[in-house]
Formats: structure tokens, sequence, C-alpha cells
């Protein structure tokens, strides 16, 4: 190829790092200034310029702008300032940009596979330049973060979740693919911005839906094989559980919202009681939000609760209480659950509100997954304050501005005493003289770790008891010193260590299960784990 091609992929290009000899030997001679700088002064560079930008989403497009430019640069920009950046390609930056989607839209990151598409996806799909795909990350973009129906600008997602993928799990990133299912929108004000870039009508629904799902589903397991994981991400819970049920005994899929935010919770509720004392099941749960993540944590803490006791489930599920829209579930509204409540029906007098159903309850644990902010009130706080010495508060809803509540009034409400976390990060919080750290209760944590274990393993399905290893793997990650701080998850900076524990605890399952097809089974997991994750330092051209 001739160098200019070579400076235009992004996959090779290295700008001012190629050597003397790459230089000659790949006719860049002239397409270059004479400097040469290592990637590590280019690294220094980019940080300080992306530092000058004030304004989060500038910051987000200078970064995609380089994702396009030079992959490897934007990976070890990632992965060196994960702390930094993850707020940027991630929660909350990346929920406004997908906002804003079609103003800033510069270069397709993904798949846009549309309803024009029908009856053509498998050619979509081989109009994709990578043949080999181990993770797919697709949404319809319905429900993005607590952000709602943002239709086809919802790719900002799978982006970036796939950027994590490769970051913090060490998949290689011409094995992963983005994907946006277009099927339409409700969303008024989309539908009537003139730079919104997705089909212009109202969401495809039932047998139209489903035959389009299908389809999808269909070409992809025949372009890509068994063993190609599909991620489903921020779909409204009246899909999302009926295609994860669906395909979930004929293709490697899993839900994030529900799954592996259940395996990141579990792992940081277990990870708490280091520090309040007692076991799982001596502790009462209460959820605000009893969608896909709420009902999907639940379903894991019970599960875990009847491993831990050898209880049936059913017993276990009585120990924890969702609130939705209209009030505490309770058995009196049975008939007009949707059916991933109705395990939640609990026998209890109605109660509207998350007030009254807390005074009610008096749970050790409150968790936010609603989507909607501020609704852990002062009130709500000091309530949880008063029947709790360590009250554990976990604020999920994402982005910032859907918290629950933010980190300064979980301390301060509670004077101190709070073991919070939220879904978005907060700064560290002064309280009374003493400094707080809340953790972050984000799926990032699971999703990167529990897709590599299922590609190392070469596995065809995933396994409830895959997520249980996953976030076992997780909560014994978070270290000593970390518990003095009052953290329930270990920082970020770890992250690639704690993905290669919790992929080698996921493949490990996945043998155990006869799930796995790459044999023989490595010796050491964990080593081998590691073995296979991408590093993004250059490799030399000669
Ligand atoms: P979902 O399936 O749409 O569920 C939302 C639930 O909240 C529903 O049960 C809904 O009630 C309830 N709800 C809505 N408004 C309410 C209100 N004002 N009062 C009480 N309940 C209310 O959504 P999801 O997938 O569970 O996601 C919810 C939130 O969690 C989003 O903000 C998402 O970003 C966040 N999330 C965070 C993480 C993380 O890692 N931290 C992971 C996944 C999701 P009805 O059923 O009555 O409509
Ligand atoms: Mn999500």
């Amino acid at each position: 190829a001739s160098g200019y091609t070579l400076l235009r992929n992004p996959v090779y290009n290295k700008g001012l790092a190629f050597t003397e000899k790459e230089r000659d030997a790949h006719y860049l001679r002239g397409l270059l200034p004479p400097a040469i700088v290592s990637q590590e002064l280019q690294e220094k560079k980019l940080m300080h310029n992306l530092r000058q930008y004030e304004v989060p989403l500038q910051r987000y497009m200078a970064i995609m702008d380089l994702q396009v430019r030079n992959e490897r640069l934007f990976y070890k920009l990632l992965i060196d300032n994960v702390e930094e950046l993850l707020p940027i390609v991630y929660t909350p930056t990346v929920g406004e940009a997908c906002q804003k989607y079609g103003c800033i839209f510069r270069h397709p990151q993904g798949l846009y596979i549309s309803l024009k598409e029908k009856g053509k996806i498998l050619e979509v799909l081989k109009n994709w330049p990578q043949r080999t795909i181990q993770v797919i990350v697709v949404t319809d973009g319905e429900r993005i973060l607590g952000l709602g129906d943002l239709g086809c600008q919802g790719m900002g997602i799978p982006v970036g979740k796939l950027s994590l993928y490769t970051a913090l799990g060490g998949l290689r990133p011409s094995a992963c693919l983005p994907i946006t299912i277009d099927v339409g929108t409700n969303n008024e004000s989309l539908l009537k911005d003139e730079f919104y870039i997705g089909l212009r009508q109202k969401r495809a629904t039932g047998q139209e839906y489903a035959d389009f799902l299908h389809e999808f589903m269909t070409a992809v397991k025949q372009n890509y094989g068994e063993k190609v994981l599909i991620q489903f991400e921020d779909f409204a819970n009246h899909n999302a559980f009926e295609l994860l049920a669906k395909y979930g005994t004929t293709h490697l899929v899993f839900n994030d919202d529900i799954q592996g935010t259940a395996s990141v919770v579990l792992a940081g509720l277990v990870a708490a009681l280091n520090l309040v004392g007692g076991s799982l099941t001596e502790h009462t749960f209460l959820f605000l939000g009893a969608g896909e993540a709420g009902t999907g944590i639940a379903e894991l803490i019970a599960l875990e609760m009847s491993k831990r006791t050898k209880t049936p489930v059913e017993e276990c599920r009585k120990r924890i209480w969702l609130v939705d829209s209209k009030g505490l579930i309770v058995s009196s509204r049975k008939e007009s659950l949707q059916h991933f409540k109705k395990p939640w029906a609990h026998e209890h007098e109605p109660i509207k509100d998350l007030l009254g159903a807390v005074k009610a309850i008096k749970p050790t644990v409150l968790i936010g997954s609603s989507g909607v902010g501020k609704t852990f009130t002062k009130e709500v706080v000091e309530t949880m304050a008063s029947c709790n010495e360590k009250p554990i508060i976990l604020a999920l809803s994402n982005p910032t501005s859907q918290s629950e509540c933010t980190a300064e009034e979980a301390y301060t409400w509670t004077q101190g005493r709070a073991i919070f976390a939220s879904g978005s990060p907060f700064d560290p919080v002064e309280f009374n003289g003493k400094i707080f750290v809340p953790g972050q209760a984000n799926n990032a944590y699971i999703f990167p770790g529990f897709g590599l274990g299922l590609v190392i393993s070469g596995a065809i399905r995933v396994h409830d008891d895959m997520l249980l290893a996953a976030s076992e793997a997780l909560a014994a990650q978070v270290t000593q010193e970390n518990f003095e701080k009052g953290l329930i998850y270990p920082p970020f900076t770890n992250i690639r260590k704690i993905s290669a524990n919790i992929a080698a605890n996921v493949a490990a399952k996945a043998y155990e299960l006869g799930l796995a097809t790459k044999l023989p089974r490595p010796e050491n997991l964990v080593k081998y784990a590691e073995s296979c994750m991408y590093t993004p330092v250059y490799r030399s051209y000669r």
C-alpha cells in the first residue's frame, strides 16, 4: 500500500511515531514532518489538548476523532487514563452525545440496520470490512440510559461499550462490532429535528418488530457462527426480557442492563457486607424501579441467597421489595403486572410512594433503578439513616442528571454513615472534615471481563451461574485499603487485572457447565486471559 493510504488507515496509522526505516520502506517520506516522536509523547500531547476543552462534549468529539484516526493511540489513551476518560466515552457524556448525535455525527463507527434493509440483513453484515467478529453490542435505541427513546442516535452506546470491551477487557477492536437497529422512533422532537440521522417514522412493533429482529439474529449466527457474543443494550423492557428468553437457547446472548447490572450490583453488595456486617439473607432490599435493572438485580440476589443457604429461591425473594411508578409491588396488583414483576408481588397492603415504602419495609439496602433523578429525597435518605447504622444506598440511574441523589446528599443526609455508590461517577465529598470517596456501581466493571471469559473459553451459551462467577470475582478484587475508604468497588485504574480475573472465573464456569468449546482447557485461566488481551502499543512495520 502507498504511504498515504497507511496514514489514512486508523489500524496502521502511527502519525509522527513512524520511524526513519518505516518512512523509507513505506513511501512515507515527505508525507510527515521530520520529527519522530514516541507513543508516550503523543499520548501526553493528546491529554494536554483534551484538557483544554472545557465542554465535555468537545472532549467526546476529539476522542472519537482520534479513534478513527489512530486506533492504537486511542486505546492507549483510554487504558492509561481510564478514570479520567471513562466519563467521556461512557456515562455521563455519551448520553449527551447520543442526544446530539445528528449534529456531531462525522464517521459511521458501526453498522446501521434499518427497516429499509429488511430482507437484506445478511448482505448488510457482509458490507462490514471485518469477517471475524467476537462481540456485537446491539441497541434499538428505545431506552438509552435514563434518557428514553433516542432512536438511531443510540449508536453512541454500542460504540462506547465496545471501546470499553477493548480498553477494559482486552478484546481486539477488529473483533468488535457496534450495531444499531433502526425500526423508527417515537421521540417527537427527533422526528421533527432536521439533523436527525434515523428513519423518520414511528417505531415498528408487534410482529413486524419480531420478524425484523429474527432476521437479524439469524443473519448474525449464519455470518459469524455460534460463538459470537450478542450483547443487547438499552432496549426497552417490553422487548428486552422477551428477546433474552427467546434467543438464550439458540444464541450466545447477554443483556447488559438486566444481567450485567445484576452481576455488578451483587458484587458491590457482597463487598459491602464487609463494612456493615450480616449475611446477604439477613438484609432487606428495597428497589425504586422494577424494570430491567431492578428485577434483574433482585433475581440475582435471590439466586445467590438461595445457593448460599440452600433455600428455595421463592423464599429468598421475600426479602426483596420493589417499587414501580404505581408504588410498592404487592400481591393485590398481581393480575395487572408485567410478567417480570410477578415474582416480586408479596403480601402487603398497597403503598403508593417510596417514602411510605421505606417506612413500612425498613430496608437495609436501598437501590435506585428507575431512570428518574432526585427521587432519593432528603426524607427518604434520612429515614434510611434512622433505621440503619450504615445504610447501603445505591443510586444506579444514568446519566448523572438522572441519579437518584448525589454523593454529597447521601453523605450529608446520613451524617457520613451511608455506604454509597452510583451508576455515574461523583467526585469525592468532604463532610465534617472527612473525605468520602463514592464508588461507581456500573456494569463497566463486569461486561468487558465477562465477554472476555466467554470468548476465551469459546462458550456457546450464557448461564446465570456465570453471572454469579463474574460477581464473585469482582467482589474478591476489593482490597482492605478500598474498604478503609468506604469503597465497595475497586478503583477503575486496575480494571484490566480485574477483567482478567472475571474472565477466568467466567471461563472456569463455562468449562464446568460443559458450555466451553475451546479445548483443551488452559491450565491457568487468569494467565491465559491476560495473554489473550489486546495491548495498544505500536507495532513495527518492516
Ligand atoms: P426500565 O426497564 O425502563 O425500568 C424503569 C423502572 O422504573 C420501571 O419499573 C418503571 O415503572 C420505574 N419508574 C419509572 N419512573 C418512576 C417513578 N417516577 N417512580 C417510581 N418508579 C418509576 O429501565 P432499566 O433498564 O431498568 O434502567 C433504569 C435506569 O437504570 C436507567 O437510568 C439506566 O441508565 C440505569 N442503569 C444503570 C446501570 C448501571 O450500571 N449503573 C445499568 C443498567 C441500567 P413502571 O414499570 O411502572 O413503568
Ligand atoms: Mn445500558
